[in-house]
């Protein structure tokens, strides 16, 4: 199975989190965690925001920390 990079994996976080990727590309994304530490740890915040947005009604402040937190990741990706 080809490796995603971690710049992909970025892009494809949100839309996994949502249960929006294929089989494919989501047996892709999750064999790229079980041997990343850095993705697997930034997922993990990104998990913990967007089932926060999901609890909470003040959508437009939860959105915003995800947005954050999405900026946050693809910068460590670019950088790493
Ligand atoms: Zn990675």
């Amino acid at each position: 199975m080809d490796d995603l990079a971690c710049q992909e994996l970025v892009e494809l976080a949100t839309e996994y989190l949502e249960g929006a990727l294929g089989a494919e590309q989501r047996a892709r994304l999750e064999h790229h965690l079980s041997h990343c530490d850095g993705c697997h740890a930034h997922l993990g915040q990104l998990r913990a925001v967007v089932r926060a947005a999901e609890a909470l009604p003040e959508e437009r402040l939860s959105v915003a920390a995800e947005d954050e937190l999405v900026a946050a990741f693809r910068a460590w990706a670019a950088g790493g």
